[in-house]
């Protein structure tokens, strides 16, 4: 379970991030939705550990990684990342890249290794390079490189987003299912209403730096909280 209570961060005198709150349950996926250069990315990296706050609380499964007292660094926090690129490490291979973040013994890892590439739909790829791999394949691999040491919570931006789009909605079905399966609290960002009415168990709709409205995507899309929102969503038919 992740919670962030009153998290903020200003940029030379700019507030970027205000007072965002929001709770996410284990197994829960929420979209922090909405357009660009308002504060999205800088709050997953805030939550990640890889920017810090000025102010605010993250708490993980009921613990502190960031507070008044406490700021664990990312590798300590129990979160998966994944972002737009990929970054799989290209000297390594498929299987090489999902073991990357595992502890214990081999057999133990190469369990878990072949238990995900099998969730992902690439069993018998461990062998393979990333550049024999197409992207919406790669993307799989990264998506199993990001849960494989089990993170509590999964902080995924735009991961969709350098995808075919033909591709994309297969892949975002897929990936839903792998993450509900996996059981981890998701986080994940961004600017396409579409994908946070397909993929979401809740909204939280952001604007210049505040959440302005949070619910069901059926509820946000149906009322929005004010114009701007209404407008945020009309494009999607
Ligand atoms: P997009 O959808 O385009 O990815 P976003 O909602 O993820 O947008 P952020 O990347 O969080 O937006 O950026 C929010 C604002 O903060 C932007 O105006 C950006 O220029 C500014 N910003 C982000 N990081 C920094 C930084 N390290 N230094 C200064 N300004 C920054
Ligand atoms: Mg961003």
């Amino acid at each position: 379970r992740l919670e962030v209570t009153g998290l903020t961060r200003a940029f030379a005198a700019r507030a970027v991030v205000s007072d965002v709150s929001l709770q996410v349950a284990a197994g829960q996926v929420t979209c922090l939705l909405g357009p660009s250069g308002c504060g999205k990315s800088t709050t997953l990296r805030m939550i990640a550990g890889v920017e810090t706050p000025d102010n605010g609380r993250i708490q993980i499964d009921g613990h502190d990684v960031f507070g008044p007292s406490a700021n664990l660094p990312p590798e300590a926090r129990g979160v998966g990342l994944m972002f737009q690129d990929f970054a799989l490490f290209p000297h390594l291979t498929v299987a090489g890249n999902v073991a990357f973040g595992l502890a214990g013994d081999k057999a133990a890892k190469m369990r878990r290794v072949d238990e995900l590439l099998e969730k992902v739909n690439l069993s018998g790829f461990g062998v393979k390079h990333p550049h024999e791999l197409s992207g919406g394949e790669q993307q799989r691999v990264a998506l199993a490189r990001a849960l494989a040491p089990r993170p509590r919570v999964m902080l995924m931006d735009e991961p969709f987003s350098g995808l075919d789009n033909r591709l994309r909605d297969g892949i975002r079905d897929a990936t839903l299912a792998v993450l509900k399966a996996e059981g981890a609290a998701v986080l994940l960002v961004t600017h396409e209403p579409e994908e946070a009415m397909r993929m979401a168990d809740e909204i939280a709709l952001m604007r210049d730096g505040r959440i302005v409205q949070r619910g069901a995507p059926y509820n946000v899309y149906n009322a929005p909280v004010d114009r701007a929102a209404a407008a945020f969503f009309s494009d999607i038919n």
